[in-house]
């Protein structure tokens, strides 16, 4: 995948985490009040949470899909 930015080749690999990570438009003061428009970013499987994604290392850009 190319970088949108600087249109260099980008790294494929993992968004990773020990718990779920969302998506959401406010920030929420705790986890534990997100809402119904959040979107989960990570797998739900039994894995360890993750996602696939491209990294740019030169522009600090990470893109994933969900
Ligand atoms: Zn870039």
């Amino acid at each position: 995948m190319k970088c949108p930015n600087c249109e260099n080749e980008m790294e494929k690999g993992f968004v990773q985490s020990n718990t779920p990570i969302f998506f959401c438009i406010k920030k929420h003061k705790l986890h534990i009040t997100r809402s119904s428009d959040d979107i989960r970013l990570t797998n739900a499987d039994f894995d360890v949470p993750n996602v696939e994604a491209w990294c740019c290392k030169k522009c600090k850009k990470v893109i994933m899909d969900y």
